[in-house]
């Protein structure tokens, strides 16, 4: 089809999508998955990691019903017994995958064309090893990356997590770094464990002037300094990033949150020209026997964030609440303060009935002054489902709207239009540049 012929009908505005679709790629900007010189305990990719993965815990171990006491033996299994566990619990019991956990790992074996129409999962995972082995890690990423249609991703680095911490800090690691990872400075250790961070600024970082509460000046300037080390140390670092418990209150000076982020994330963040990635409010281990599949949304005072970042415009927030009631007051907020962005989504919120919901208030309420979609995967395999799921939502959503914008206003919806749209709304710069126009 003629990119510029107006499309009128919902069939032909959805092949347009289509068409307009094949034409674009996209940056991922906030992954939790890692290059391959971070080793294999960080960087997860295959089929065992991708079923070995919260998302199911979650479900599987919640409708098993097992008690703490009963989760240890679980999770001293070798990570394959646990996988095929797993697997008999869930996949090959017979009933339709509805769950977006069981779908998800479902769609990526589809995507890498092993037999999921066989309807037998445990025939699919054979497969799946196999694959993953004849190919390995190398030749898989390739695969992973084209067939999902990203580019590149933001990764999230955590200094301080030991582990990782000691990576960063290894000059081998660095120059060994796919440039296809641009790095997410992650700062929550530092805020939110205090007394893990002091002994890496101890110990590790040599910085032991940054350890402690940040009450008087000296410590404030070590922190900064290290914050600032860090964003100079690692590969491409496009923001600093922090999520918030509910229990955070900005306004109160007195509190570590409020210390890090008024006295050392803003200041530095701001002079650097560097966006601050927010991600407010989750409550961790309510169930600590489920590890991570045992964290929790939590209930938060979004007028209290919505007002410290009105106190900050020098700085701009990209946000992305965990909570869905929070998407209505941000809307606004997007709309009153021209440093407040908000992007994608994250988790829970992941989930395609909550991503069509949110994307459909955005756009009509934010237009393009907000972000798509990012993945958030952990583990590589993660891209092949996310990523198709989303734009399936995003196609619902889009072919919908420029059906009413044809009928309504008789503007013309054309292919060109469906993919500079597209385009605008996945910019990436719009939110890793605050002197970009939103
Ligand atoms: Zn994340």
């Amino acid at each position: 089809m003629d990119s510029s012929t107006p499309l009128r009908t919902l069939d032909e505005i959805s092949r347009g999508f289509d068409e307009a679709l094949q034409q674009l790629s996209f940056v991922d900007i906030h992954v939790h998955d890692m290059p391959d010189c971070c080793g294999p305990e960080l960087a997860l990719l295959g089929p065992d990691a991708v079923i070995d993965y919260h998302y199911l815990y979650g479900e599987v171990l919640g409708g098993l019903g097992l008690r703490p006491s009963q989760t240890d033996a679980i999770w001293a299994m070798p990570r394959k017994e646990r996988v095929d566990f797993l697997v008999e619990k869930s996949l090959a019991d017979g009933c339709l995958p509805v769950s977006e956990a069981r779908l998800g790992i479902l769609s990526a074996a589809h995507a890498l064309g092993l037999p999921t129409a066989s309807g037998d999962f445990r025939n699919v995972l054979r497969e799946w090893r196999t694959l993953y082995a004849d190919m390995g890690p190398r030749k898989y990423t390739e695969r992973v990356f084209e067939l999902a249609g990203i580019t590149r991703v933001v990764s999230t680095q955590s200094p301080f997590v030991e582990a990782e911490c000691r990576l960063y800090l290894n000059d081998a690691v660095l120059e060994n770094w796919d440039p296809r990872y641009w790095c997410g400075l992650r700062w929550d250790e530092f805020v939110h464990k205090p007394e893990t961070a002091a002994g890496l600024c101890q110990g590790l970082m040599k910085a032991p002037e940054a350890a402690g509460p940040l009450s008087s000046e000296r410590t404030v300037c070590a922190a900064r300094r290290l914050l600032e080390f860090w964003a100079d140390r690692l590969p491409n670092v496009k923001y600093v990033a922090l999520s918030l418990p509910g229990t955070a209150r900005l306004a109160d000076r007195s509190s570590r949150i409020t210390q890090c982020l008024e006295d050392v994330i803003v200041p530095v963040a701001s002079e650097r020209r560097m966006p601050v990635f927010l991600m407010p409010y989750v409550r961790r281990a309510i169930n600590p026997s489920f590890r991570n599949a045992g964290d929790c949304v939590e209930r938060g005072e979004i007028n209290d964030l919505i007002d410290f970042m009105s106190r900050h415009t020098e700085t701009l927030f990209a946000v992305t609440p965990l909570d869905e009631n929070d998407n209505y007051p941000l809307a606004f907020a997007v709309r009153a303060l021209p440093n407040v962005r908000v992007w994608g989504h994250w988790w829970g919120n992941l989930n395609p009935s909550l991503i069509e919901a949110q994307l459909r208030l955005r756009l009509e309420m934010n237009g393009y002054v907000h972000f798509g979609v990012n993945s958030d995967a952990r583990i590589r395999d993660q891209l092949l489902f996310k990523w198709p799921h989303y734009l399936r939502v995003m196609k619902r959503v889009v072919v919908e709207r420029c059906h009413d914008i044809a009928e309504l206003s008789g503007w013309p919806v054309t292919v060109d239009t469906i993919r500079r749209s597209i385009q605008r709304l996945q910019d990436h710069e719009r939110l890793f540049n605050p002197d970009a126009a939103a």
